[in-house]
């Protein structure tokens, strides 16, 4: 993927601020932070889904998350962090290349991710919402 702006920075064709990698993955900073050290973790071969990364890398990506978080945090005195992956353009996703933020928090930063409370379904429609869900996930054999 020539035109992947991630490929090309796994490819060193674009710089980037790279703060870790191995053979499966690469974290660099993003160059527009939600705070410093906001930092977005990459499969290195290009998947615009996570769900087609495959179970190596992820299982890399899953466990390396929170331990760059916590050293990320630390350095820039956060007080916690947040990770978020946005997985298709409806979801917010504008790099079609797979990636984990790692955005680290400090109290006083004022960033609200603007969540939105629904009042719960009614007790049917729930049901048959659960109903269908795991009718496709038995279907799927996850
Ligand atoms: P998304 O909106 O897809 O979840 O997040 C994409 C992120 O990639 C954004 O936070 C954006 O600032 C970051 N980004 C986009 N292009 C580049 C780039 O060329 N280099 C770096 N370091 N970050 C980028
Ligand atoms: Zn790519």
């Amino acid at each position: 993927m020539n035109n992947c702006p991630f490929c090309r920075i796994v490819g060193g064709e674009i710089n980037a601020t790279v703060l870790f990698e191995d053979d499966l993955v690469l974290a660099f900073l993003d160059i527009a932070p939600v705070n410093p050290g906001h930092t977005l973790l990459i499969p290195k071969e290009h998947h615009t889904s996570v769900t087609t990364v495959p179970a190596d890398c992820l299982s890399r990506m899953i466990s390396l998350a929170p331990k760059l978080a916590q050293h990320i945090s630390r350095v820039v005195d956060g007080d916690g962090f947040n990770l978020h992956l946005a997985n298709g353009a409806c979801a917010g996703q504008t790099v079609p290349h797979c990636h984990l933020h790692i955005v680290p928090r400090l109290p006083t930063d004022g960033f609200n991710w603007g969540w939105r409370s629904l009042d719960e379904l009614p007790a049917a429609e729930r049901q048959s919402l659960a109903d269908t869900i795991r009718k496709r996930l038995q279907e799927s054999q996850v």
